[in-house]
């Protein structure tokens, strides 16, 4: 029942806020801050939720805040929007076109924040009215580019008592008014590595008074993605593969260094964890078998999204309530990285794409300077991301408590 009551609420908030968050969007699209420098944006959020009676806290570098509605005992519900921009060029002819040169909200950042900005302000009113039976948290988060934002949130204690945490994401390839939804993994990892193999150079007639350094360097960028396809569940899609390859300047000569860098990607959360002490043992045991010194650099990115199979089923009951049957679309496991990935490590939770593209419209693509939504997008973000807050508290919180509110 209050299902149904609710969607009548959001109708009515959104008749009267639509063309404001609209243009609080084109605000943001037009002063784009890259990761880590969303000065400005940070104090657009801080203004507006201030207005609404809220308190928000800015994170300690001066971008990205954390905002909770309601308060007492009752569960918590985290809720996640991502506020940076990329470092392109926008190449859109808009009157909302970026105004800050090499700089652009291709990844649909913006939209993010605005489609929070309006579920913050409507749960206002809903805790205002007594009808928030818990604690919604409000997360402004900065710099998930980088990535790192959300390191730095749960530095600051951004997820601590938090029972579940959901996010959405711009996807241009669904279509406005559904949302993309799936259980279990959603994105990918993606880390960096460097091999640097290092020996006794010499004449390339006598090697075996050297290391043969190029044979030795080009046996471990054969062996170590063959060796790391039999030792890891085909399943994961561990896959190494390399960009980069240097050693050596004549022809006659075996170099006494090399350097080889590529990619680790995995779908698989276990395998990407084994992943780095796996790498580094399999190219021990090659380098050693041909007399040379290696050593591995290893960059972390980020996790994979991991999907919790109940956050998935609320969200996309909530969907269902707040957008309509039919409007929860199944989606695949992407090979790009999110660092919502990070809380979910700690919290169950749920990431979805929120379809951007008009009907019959131009499919774009993120991290392009062409990139724009079909703005009743955001309408959409905000009737999914406060009816998933509030079906999530109902379904866990004190019942009591709304009841008596409402009676
Ligand atoms: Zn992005
Ligand atoms: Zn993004």
């Amino acid at each position: 029942m209050r299902g149904r009551e609710l969607r009548g609420e959001l109708d009515a908030f959104l008749a009267e806020m639509e063309q404001d968050l609209v243009a609080f969007r084109r605000d943001l699209h037009m002063h784009p801050e890259l990761a880590f420098a969303e000065y400005r944006t940070t104090q657009r959020i801080a203004e507006r939720l201030t207005a609404a009676g809220l308190t928000p806290s800015v994170l300690p570098r001066g971008t990205g805040l954390i905002c909770d509605v309601g308060s007492g005992d009752g569960p918590t519900i985290a809720l996640r929007a991502d506020i940076d921009a990329l470092p392109l060029q926008d190449e859109k002819d808009v009157a909302y076109r970026s105004t800050v040169a090499g700089a652009c909200h291709a990844c649909g950042h913006d939209v993010h924040t605005t489609v929070l900005l309006g579920t913050s302000l409507f749960l206002a009113q809903q805790a205002a009215a007594g009808l928030l039976p818990g604690r919604v948290r409000l997360i402004f988060q900065p710099a998930e580019e980088l990535p790192g934002g959300a390191l730095e949130v749960m530095a600051q204690g951004g997820i601590s008592g938090v029972d579940r945490i959901f996010g959405l994401h711009c996807d241009p390839r669904v279509d406005v008014g559904q949302l993309g939804l799936r259980a279990g993994p959603i994105t990918s990892a993606c880390d960096k590595i460097a091999v640097r193999v290092s020996g006794p150079g010499g004449h390339t007639a006598r090697p075996h008074l050297t290391a043969d350094l190029v044979f030795a360097l080009a046996k471990i960028l054969t062996e170590l993605p063959a060796a790391l396809s039999r030792r890891v569940d085909p399943r994961s899609s561990l896959s190494l593969v390399w960009g980069k390859v240097v050693a050596g300047s004549a022809a006659n000569a075996i170099p006494d260094d090399g350097v080889a860098e590529g990619t680790v990607r995995c779908l698989d959360e276990d395998a990407w964890h084994a992943a780095p002490d796996l790498i580094k043992s399999l190219l021990e045991s090659v380098a050693s078998a041909y007399g040379v010194e290696a050593t591995l650099d290893y960059t972390r990115g980020v996790p994979p999204v991991v999907n919790d199979e109940v956050s998935v089923e609320m969200l996309g009951e909530a969907a269902e309530q707040a957008l309509g049957a039919g409007a929860v679309v199944p989606t695949q496991q992407s090979l790009g990285g999110e660092d919502f990935a990070w809380y979910l490590e700690s919290i169950p939770g749920a990431f979805a794409r929120l379809g951007t593209r008009s009907p019959d419209g131009i499919t774009y693509d993120i991290h392009q300077g062409t990139f724009d939504v079909d703005e009743q997008a955001i309408a959409m973000g905000v009737r999914v991301m406060a009816t998933t807050a509030l079906t999530s508290l109902w379904e866990v919180g004190p019942l009591d408590s709304i009841t008596s509110a409402m009676a």
